[in-house]
């Protein structure tokens, strides 16, 4: 008999990848859809799924639709995606950050501890939650020390996570990623930032690119391969706790002069610096050890960031050009 999937966060970037690869694997697939005053759902077109996910109404901070979301969709896996999850929104929206991303993981839990707990549970934890670390190289063990009220707020959804692994015996696991992005990534995020400009800059509809800190390192991976990790974790025997990262890191800086080559184009003609974009505190350099996925979940990222990038402008170069 096919799985039941619930999947909060389905109109972000993540959901509608892992949707994907979950109705490939024959599961019936259910997107939680908070409501909003417009139409969230362009992912789910974009990814040519729209019509095979089954979507139910609810919101985070909402136990009791929660509770229903479960009741209704039967699942026997939940991956809890959902999060106010742009870094810089979280230093103006902190408390509401606090809220969604930090505290509603306990409504999740708790759902799962009233319908059925034996439903095996995911976290979207973040390398975010490493911050200012002291360690070159950061791995499951690594000593957390977040930047923003977005990393203190996912170091809750974290610890909640196993917390309840420990006290109830819930399958939970939690999915420490590093970056990853795709064409369908936030436009905030700096990736998608710098290869929609490239695009709008190469047809003549933009002219500069504002940055903010340009030496800033990330270890950048491509989402279509995260989700994957994802669902292995809870294929394992037992709930456990996983870094999810390429092993390779780049400035933004690197990145930007790869988008532009693709054009043709030199990065230092286009990028300025708009101190601005400075964050209150940054997280200078993140590198992922994904030595235990490999190892345990047989999972390695197949994408680097230059294809990544790449992959990137290429369908941003599409899109602008098909603009009215
Ligand atoms: P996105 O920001 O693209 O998506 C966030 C999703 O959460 C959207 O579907 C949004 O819905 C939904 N959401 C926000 N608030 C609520 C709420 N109160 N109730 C229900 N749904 C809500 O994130 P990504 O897809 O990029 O990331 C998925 C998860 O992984 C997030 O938790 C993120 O923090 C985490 N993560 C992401 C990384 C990355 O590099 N992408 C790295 C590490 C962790 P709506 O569209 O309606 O606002
Ligand atoms: P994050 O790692 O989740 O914060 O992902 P982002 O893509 O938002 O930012 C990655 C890095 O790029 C951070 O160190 C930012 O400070 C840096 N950065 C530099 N300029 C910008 C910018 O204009 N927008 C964003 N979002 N980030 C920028």
């Amino acid at each position: 008999m096919s799985k039941n999937a619930l999947i909060t966060g389905i109109t972000g970037q993540d959901g509608p990848y892992l949707a994907k690869f979950l109705i490939e694997k024959g599961y019936n697939v259910y997107g939680f859809l908070a409501r909003r005053g417009s139409d969230t759902l362009w992912r789910l077109r974009y990814l040519n799924i729209i019509d095979d996910v089954k979507i139910i109404d609810g919101d985070l901070l909402d136990l009791s639709s929660l509770i229903r979301a479960l009741e209704t969709s039967k699942a026997d896996e939940v991956y809890n995606l959902a999060a106010q999850s742009f870094v810089g929104t979280s230093w103006q929206q902190p408390i509401l950050t606090t809220q969604v991303t930090g505290f509603s993981v306990v409504n999740v839990l708790e759902a799962i501890r009233i319908v059925n707990n034996k439903i095996k549970f995911y976290q979207a934890s973040t390398s975010e939650m490493f911050g200012k670390t002291s360690e070159t190289i950061q791995c499951e063990d690594t000593v957390f020390h977040p930047r923003s009220p977005y990393g203190v707020a996912k170091m809750f959804g974290h610890y909640i996570t196993i917390n309840y692994r420990e006290s109830f015996n819930i399958f939970g696991c939690a999915g420490i990623l590093f970056n990853h992005e795709s064409p369908i990534r936030g436009i905030e995020f700096v990736t998608r930032k710098v290869t929609d400009a490239v695009a709008r800059i190469k047809y003549g509809k933009q002219k500069k690119v504002y940055l903010g800190n340009i030496d800033a390192q990330r270890d950048w991976g491509y989402a279509k391969d995260y989700v994957e990790a994802m669902w292995l974790m809870l294929q394992q025997d037992k709930p456990d706790d996983y870094v999810v990262a390429t092993g390779k890191t780049f400035s933004v800086r690197e990145m930007c002069e790869t988008a532009f080559s693709y054009v043709g184009l030199n990065y230092k003609d286009y990028v300025e610096i708009d101190p601005k974009l400075y964050r209150p505190a940054e997280v200078e350099r993140l590198l992922g050890n994904p030595k235990k996925a490999k190892e345990k979940l047989g999972w390695e990222a197949k994408t680097s960031m230059k294809e990544l990038i790449e992959l990137m402008a290429e369908a941003d170069l599409e899109r602008v050009k098909n603009e009215r």
